[in-house]
């Protein structure tokens, strides 16, 4: 199938999500995931209207950026080095995979740097075992902390990788447990957070995180066919 009707079915099936989701969600943003795809493919995309790309390495997500549209916005959603930071820190969009305050440090660095304020979901590993990357949710009060006085990024959100499993239940209780950690820090209003970004749901589980609260999901597969490498 073409991505216009892929992008059609994932549009209907994100707005019956919205529906069936008790939660105040309505506007949830469509983040495709490029990677591995051509700079052609996310031409097409855009001709279609998409005009945010999800990538997760940084030499592909250049290569890109060089050769497509300037009024893309770029979501940096794999993990990032921090050698690599001072490549994306000019345009990026948004970062979704924070997950360490070394990272932090260099993404404020490169961003005094640009004159910018980068917008920064940390990445939580709810589940704990599978992903190597994300912090603990325990961890997440102490990062903010020592955070709080960086004047180039801005911790809008939160983001997660639910288990690759087929038992939904599990699947919803992560989605379940990021939201209320999304509330319990959006409720102490603290300095440098700006609690608006729920960033879970991936092609396979997008429905459940939006009935649990997400309001942008990261779609690769659904709406450009299967990749070939990841
Ligand atoms: C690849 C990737 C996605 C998209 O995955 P699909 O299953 O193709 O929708 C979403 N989020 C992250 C962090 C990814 O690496």
């Amino acid at each position: 199938m073409s991505f216009s009707e892929n992008l059609n079915i994932v549009k209907k099936q994100i707005s019956d999500a919205i529906s069936a989701s008790e939660y105040n969600n309505n506007e949830v943003l469509l983040v495709a995931v490029s990677k591995t795809h051509t700079a052609n493919e996310v031409k097409n995309a855009y001709d279609c209207g998409v005009r945010d790309f999800g990538e997760n390495r940084v030499q592909e997500l250049l290569e890109k950026h060089e050769v497509l549209p300037d009024d893309i916005k770029w979501h940096m959603i794999g993990h990032l080095q921090t050698n690599k930071v001072k490549y994306i820190a000019p345009f990026i969009h948004m970062i979704h995979s924070v997950d360490s305050l070394k990272l932090c440090k260099e993404i404020e660095k490169e961003a005094a740097k640009c004159d910018r304020v980068i917008p920064i979901l940390l990445e939580v590993n709810i589940s704990n075992e599978e992903s190597k990357y994300g912090l603990m949710a325990s961890d997440v009060p102490e990062l903010l902390n020592q955070i709080k006085d960086f004047k180039h990024i801005k911790v809008n959100g939160l983001m997660t990788v639910a288990p690759f499993t087929d038992d939904i239940d599990e699947v919803k209780e992560v989605f379940k447990n990021l939201r209320q950690l999304f509330l319990d820090i959006s409720d102490k209003k603290l300095d440098n957070v700006d609690m608006n970004v729920l960033s879970m749901g991936m092609s396979n589980d997008f429905f459940y995180a939006i009935e649990e609260g997400s309001n942008c999901v990261r779609i690769g597969s659904s709406l450009f066919g299967t990749r070939n490498y990841d």
